[in-house]
């Protein structure tokens, strides 16, 4: 059939608005209508080159939510009508990563989905008879979308889609780095570096499970007023201190009668390597973890004294926030719909489809939180 989508032809190139051709469900697919679907960095990350793993031409977009059109054979767990949110960490409950408990890194369809294709290894996506590839298995910039049925998780019908894509990874990846990987504990002190749209869900995260002190750390004052707005009690400028970053950190956080300062966790939302040492070296000695959330630039590295760890500081990564899709994404949604957790302050911007490269200018200029893209 016939579908209208945003087309990667080439790295470093805007997108395409174009129709392409998309075939039905196979064994264990299921076809869905996207309603909404969020523009994220790691889509940006890829369209601009950056990313050495990057497929095109490809149909980006991992940030969705829809409803369910059609299912192929052997589908058991969904059915037409149903709202879905597409998973680009599937969940498959049967894979030794899965039954571990002990990882949300689900491996049943890794290899193919890395390709750009679907389990089976070939593509639903065509354009005049050229393959077009999937990207993270969920391919979003297209208003209809072929996934596995394990990477979609069934959600609430009451849930507006145009707010819970964002599940889909922004969210999910934030507060799940709270609750799934850190596992914060009530009265807890946090730093967040980095106060973009994972970082700000990282703080409401912290807010959500009770933490005393969250400070924040961005070089942008305009963040101050939005890490307050979900739950940021300090905010500092590493610019503005007048000294070194870690030693103003360890100082802020100190509590307790031997006054020995750090905090119990902190979170880097940089994607910037030097901001990972600060945040592993910002951790109180003893039990002070540090969670690594953002993307790096191809081929960096982190480094550290092993002092560091020598003294107690744990040093973390999370991918889609540690969260095992099918079964926390539907909380996660819950939680939004209870009003335990915002997200409508943070989607700053709602376009076309035809305006999807306006979304991303957004995230250049540093303009938008969260844009969303509304079929
Ligand atoms: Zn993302
Ligand atoms: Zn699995």
């Amino acid at each position: 059939m016939d579908v209208r989508a945003a087309v990667a032809f080439e790295a470093g190139k805007p997108l395409e608005i174009t129709t392409v051709q998309l075939d039905g469900p196979k064994e264990g697919e299921v076809m869905v209508e996207v309603k909404a679907t969020g523009i994220c960095h790691t889509d940006e990350f890829t369209l601009s080159g950056a990313d050495p793993e990057g497929i095109f031409p490809s149909i980006l977009g991992h940030e969705g939510a829809g409803v369910v059109v059609e299912v192929g054979p052997g589908v058991t767990s969904l059915k037409t009508g149903d709202h879905v949110i597409p998973l680009y960490t599937p969940e498959c409950r049967q894979c030794p990563s899965c039954l571990s408990q002990k990882t949300n890194l689900c491996t049943a369809i890794r290899s193919t989905q890395g390709q750009g294709l679907m389990p089976d290894g070939t593509s639903r996506f065509s354009l005049n008879g050229e393959r077009l590839h999937h990207y993270m298995g969920t391919s979003t910039f297209a208003n209809f979308t072929v996934l596995p049925e394990i990477a979609l998780a069934k959600v609430r019908e009451d849930a507006p889609f145009d707010k819970i894509c964002y599940i889909g990874c922004g969210v999910t990846t934030g507060i799940g780095a709270v609750v799934n990987t850190a596992k914060v504990e009530p009265g807890a002190t946090a730093i967040v570096f980095g106060l973009g749209g994972i970082g700000l869900n990282v703080i409401q995260g912290l807010r959500l499970v009770g933490a005393d002190m969250i400070v924040g750390v961005d070089l942008n004052n305009a963040k101050k007023e939005w890490g307050e707005r979900f739950g940021m009690t300090h905010f500092v400028n590493p610019k503005e201190i007048g000294e070194e970053l870690v030693p103003y950190l360890v100082d802020l956080t100190k509590r307790g009668a031997d006054q020995i300062g750090g905090a119990d966790y902190t979170f880097d939302c940089t994607g910037n390597v030097t901001v990972m040492r600060q945040a592993l070296e910002a951790c109180h000695r003893g039990w002070g973890q540090s969670i690594v959330i953002g993307v790096a630039p191809a081929g960096a590295e982190i480094s550290t004294r092993p002092f560091q760890l020598v003294t107690g500081r744990v040093w973390k990564g999370t991918a889609f926030g540690g969260a095992r899709g099918r079964t926390d994404v539907p909380r996660i949604v819950d939680w939004y719909m209870d009003g335990k957790i915002e997200i409508d302050p943070m989607i700053t911007h709602t376009l076309a489809l035809d305006e999807i490269n306006k979304g991303f200018d957004l995230m250049h200029a540093g303009q938008s939180i969260r844009s969303v893209v509304v079929y």
